[in-house]
C-alpha cells in the first residue's frame, strides 16, 4: 500500500496512530520532505525550505549531491546485500581514510548502522578492557538511546529508563552559561570542573573504564567548553587508566570550522583512545563507526558485532561525500562561512529580548531563547520561532535541557548569500514570535 498523491493531509494522523506515542514530530503540522537539492528542501506540498538543520546534521556536504547519489545507485545496481563475512572495497578504503583522519595512532575502525549503536560498541571495548562498568559522563550529554547509551545521557527528558548495565558518574563541564560555575573565567571553569572531576573519583566505587565526552554538547543545545577542558581532564585520567572517548557523532568531518575534529581543540594531552562518529559521513545513509587503538579494538574476542557494520551501499555513499568534503575545503568553509553567519546571529541578538546568548564553532551554531528580557529559558519562544522560520521557509533545530536552544547546523556547502538568506528570515521569525508571545498567542 502506498500514498496517493494528495494525501499529504491524513499523514500526520495516519502517523500518529501508528507510531509510538513517544515519537515527537517538529510543527504541529508536521512536514513531509519529499527532495532536496543543495541546501534546500521540498515538500510535498511544493514548499521551498532553505535547510539550516540538515535532517539534524545528517546532511553533511548538501543534499542530492550528485558524487553521492551516483556512487549509491552504481552500488545498489549491483548488489545490495551486507555481511561482514566477505571484503568491501569501499568500506577498506573508508576506513584507511578515517583512521588517518582520525589522529589515533595504529587505529582500527568498525562500522555500525548509528551514532548509538557506534556509543554502544565503544561501552563495549573500554568497559572490557578494563574489567569496569563504571564510565564518567558529562551532565547534560546526549550520547543516544540503546539501553546501555541512556545510562551515559545526563538528561532524563532523553534518557526514558533508570534502568542501566552502566554506573555512570557524571562530572560538570557541558553547560557552561549556566549553573554553579556560569560566569567564570575560562580558567577558572576548566578548574572548577577538574575539581569535580577529581572529587567524582575520589567516590568512585572501584575502578573507572572512561569518561565519554561530547566535545560540543549537540542535542544539549551547542554547549561551548573551553578549549582545553577535555585535555585537562584526559590529564586527570589517563595516570589512572581511564580512557577518554570522544563522540563526534555531531562535531566530526569539520563541522566545527577550526578543527576537523571536536577533540582537536583538546588536542593537548594527545588523542583519545576512542573515537565514534555517525551522522553527517552518510549524508542521510545510515552510517556511523567506532575508531580506536589497535590494543583496544582487539580486547573483543568477538567474531563481528554485526551484520550491517559497513554495508557496500552506505560505504560507497559516504566514501564519495567524505571524498566531496575533503576535495572541496568544506572544513575552511565552515570556518569561514560559520563566522559570517555568528557574526550576522550576534547583531540580531543583541536587538532581540529573546535572545540570551549565540555560541558554538564553525558552522555549528547555537542561539539560547528566554522569556522576554529574562533569564527564565523559554521553550515556548523556541517553538513559535521554529514555526514562524518554516512559514519564512526555513529550517532550523532547537535542544538544551530545556528545548529553548534553536541549533544552526547547514550542510557544509552553505554559501554567504544562503547564511545572509537564512539570518534575515531568522530575525523576522524572532520578531514575529516575540509579539506573539507578547499577545499571548504563542502555544509551548
Ligand atoms: N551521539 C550524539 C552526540 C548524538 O547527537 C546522537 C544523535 N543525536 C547520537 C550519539 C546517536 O546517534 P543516532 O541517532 O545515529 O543513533
Amino acid at each position: 500500500e502506498t500514498s496517493a498523491p494528495g494525501s499529504h493531509a491524513t499523514l500526520h494522523a495516519r502517523h500518529r496512530a501508528v507510531m509510538p506515542d513517544w515519537l515527537t514530530t517538529y510543527y504541529q503540522q508536521p512536514i513531509e520532505i519529499t527532495h532536496g537539492e543543495g541546501r534546500h528542501v521540498w515538500d510535498a506540498e511544493g514548499n521551498r525550505y532553505l535547510d539550516f538543520f540538515g535532517g539534524i546534521l545528517t546532511t553533511m556536504t548538501a543534499h542530492a549531491l550528485p558524487e553521492v547519489t551516483r556512487a549509491v545507485s552504481d552500488q545498489a545496481a549491483r548488489i545490495l546485500h551486507s555481511s561482514t563475512l566477505y571484503l568491501n572495497r569501499s568500506a577498506v578504503e573508508l576506513a584507511e581514510r578515517i583512521a588517518r583522519l582520525s589522529g589515533i595512532p595504529d587505529a582500527r575502525v568498525f562500522f555500525t548502522t548509528s551514532g548509538t549503536e557506534a556509543n554502544d560498541t565503544a561501552l563495549l571495548l573500554a568497559t572490557t578492557y578494563t574489567r569496569s562498568n563504571q564510565v564518567l559522563a558529562l551532565r547534560n550529554s546526549y550520547h543516544g538511546r540503546s539501553f546501555s547509551a541512556i545510562g551515559i545521557t545526563g538528561n532524563t527528558a532523553w534518557s526514558p529508563t533508570s534502568l542501566s548495565p552502566l554506573q555512570t558518574l557524571y562530572v560538570h563541564g557541558g553547560v557552561r552559561s549556566r549553573g554553579p560555575y556560569a560566569h567564570l573565567t575560562d580558567a577558572e571553569f576548566t578548574a572548577a570542573c577538574v575539581a569535580d572531576l577529581e572529587d567524582v573519583l575520589g567516590q568512585a566505587n572501584g575502578s573507572v573504564a572512561a569518561l565519554i565526552a561530547e566535545p560540543i554538547q549537540g542535542v544539549g543545545g551547542f554547549t561551548t567548553p573551553p578549549d582545553g577542558l577535555l585535555a585537562a581532564f584526559r590529564e586527570v585520567l589517563a595516570p589512572r587508566g581511564i580512557l577518554w572517548i570522544t563522540d563526534e557523532v555531531q562535531t566530526g568531518w569539520g563541522r566545527t570550522g577550526e578543527h576537523f575534529w571536536g577533540w582537536q581543540a583538546h588536542a593537548r594531552s594527545g588523542p583519545p583512545d576512542i573515537l565514534t562518529f555517525a551522522k553527517g559521513i552518510g549524508n542521510g545513509l545510515s552510517m556511523g563507526g567506532v575508531v580506536a587503538r589497535a590494543d583496544v579494538m582487539n580486547c573483543l574476542t568477538a567474531n563481528s558485532i554485526s551484520t550491517f557494520g559497513g554495508s557496500p551501499v552506505t560505504t560507497a555513499g559516504a566514501l564519495a561525500n567524505l571524498t566531496y568534503l575533503l576535495e572541496h575545503d568544506l572544513q575552511g568553509n565552515a570556518r569561514r562561512i560559520g563566522g559570517l553567519l555568528a557574526a550576522r546571529l550576534s547583531s540580531i541578538a543583541a536587538t532581540s529580548p529573546l535572545v540570551r546568548e549565540v555560541r558554538g564553532r564553525g558552522l555549528m551554531l547555537g542561539v539560547e531563547l528566554v522569556e522576554p528580557g529574562t533569564d527564565e529559558p523559554s521553550p515556548r519562544a523556541a517553538a513559535a520561532v521554529l514555526e514562524a522560520a518554516r512559514e519564512g521557509g526555513l529550517l532550523v533545530g532547537k535542544g538544551g535541557r530545556e528545548g529553548n536552544v534553536l541549533r544552526i547546523a547547514p550542510p557544509l556547502t552553505l554559501t554567504v548569500a544562503e547564511a545572509e538568506e537564512g539570518a534575515g528570515i531568522l530575525e523576522d521569525a524572532l520578531r514575529t514570535a516575540l509579539a506573539g508571545l507578547r499577545e499571548g498567542r504563542a502555544t509551548p
